[in-house]
């Protein structure tokens, strides 16, 4: 497979920012998650070890191969010959989520930044960001500014999954706003002190709290391939979210329950003074059959809300791994920290 070449300059040791004067000040870890992404990473992986070149700082970049079918682990590899680099590769596909998990678990810069490896979400908005976090916010967060190249079933989708997910007033999950930021080393180690398995990383973000500062962007369109989150993929991670960050859905249910038996209770009372007062007589076989079907058809719909949370508790007391790693290979900051 034909693998990205390095630039020059950078290759022989040019004294750049690892060897910098004010180098031992703070370091960047880069976590890329990546399924399937050989082609973007050769164009992604040059363009970000400039930007972060050009830094200063100390750097690293985390490669987390999500399991790819292409060649997604074998470019990262190449790159892994070069400090800096460094390549998880996941025994499997696990999802963008505990791919993500694997390389903060990893990472080990002052400051880390996530991006997506499709070129979606640009480097150079990483010198923006650094400028903010010097600043002294402890979160970066991009905003996407506008969404109008997505389908509109999909805008109200998650129009409606913001307003069912934010029913806490303690902490509110931003709009708009995906996995593309800068975190301070305080934000990561408190996110891997989250035990819980199902990662929901945009609530998560938000849970663990912190200074945060939002920083407007415009995504680019994805370079090559396509994107993997298809409607039943994000049916499915809404389901997550609303059920790691919410219970009012259990509430509801139990206030349903509760309209129900009295609006039953008032029409058996209305019944009854009906054939004491006017003698008419209890009518029609119909409206059992009506009722019945209908009371079946929210009970299931309830057991199926109450499903999804014993659910997740099963996950979570089954407690296995997020991920499993395959392979890790390159040499990052962990190695030169003291
Ligand atoms: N991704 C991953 N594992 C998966 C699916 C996606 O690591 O199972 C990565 C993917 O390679 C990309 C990022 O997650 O770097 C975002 O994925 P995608 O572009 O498919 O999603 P979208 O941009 O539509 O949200
Ligand atoms: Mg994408």
């Amino acid at each position: 497979s034909s693998t990205a070449v390095k630039p020059a300059a950078s290759a022989a040791g040019m004294p750049g920012a690892q060897d910098a004067p004010d180098a031992k000040e703070s370091s960047i870890s880069c976590v890329i998650p990546c399924f399937n992404e050989a082609a973007n990473l050769r164009h992604l992986l040059p363009l970000l070890e400039d930007t972060l070149w050009s830094t200063r700082m100390r750097w690293e970049i985390i490669v987390v191969d999500d399991g790819s079918t292409d060649d997604t682990a074998a470019v990262a590899q190449a790159w892994c010959e070069l400090p800096g680099f460094r390549c998880i590769s996941l025994s499997r596909n696990f999802g963008k989520e505990a791919a993500l998990t694997a390389g903060l678990a990893a990472a080990a810069g002052d400051a880390v930044v996530v991006l997506d490896g499709d070129l979606q979400h640009s480097p150079s908005l990483i010198h923006a960001m650094l400028a903010q976090w010097k600043a002294g916010a402890e979160v970066v967060y991009a905003v996407r500014q506008q969404r109008s190249d997505e389908s509109r079933l999909k805008q109200i989708g998650s129009r409606l999954f913001y307003k069912l997910l934010n029913s806490s007033d303690r902490f509110v999950v931003p709009k708009d706003a995906g996995d593309f930021r800068l975190m301070d080393r305080k934000v990561v180690d408190a996110l891997m002190s989250l035990p819980e398995r199902s990662r929901f990383m945009k609530g998560l973000y938000a849970w663990v709290g912190f200074r945060a500062v939002a920083m407007p962007y415009t995504p680019e369109p994805r370079a090559e391939g396509a994107s993997t989150f298809n409607a039943r993929r994000l049916l499915s991670l809404a389901i997550d979210g609303l059920t790691a960050f919410t219970t009012w859905p259990l509430r509801m249910v139990s206030l349903v329950g509760l309209l129900f038996a009295v609006l039953a209770l008032s029409y058996g009372a209305y019944v009854i003074l009906d054939h004491l007062m006017f003698g008419n007589s209890v009518s029609g076989w119909a409206t059992i059959v009506v009722s019945l079907m209908f009371f079946i058809g929210v009970q299931m719909i309830f057991t199926g809300i109450v499903g999804e949370y014993v659910a997740r508790i099963y996950e979570e007391v089954k407690g296995r791994p997020l991920y499993v790693v395959r392979r890790a290979s390159g040499v990052g900051l962990g190695a030169d920290k003291p």
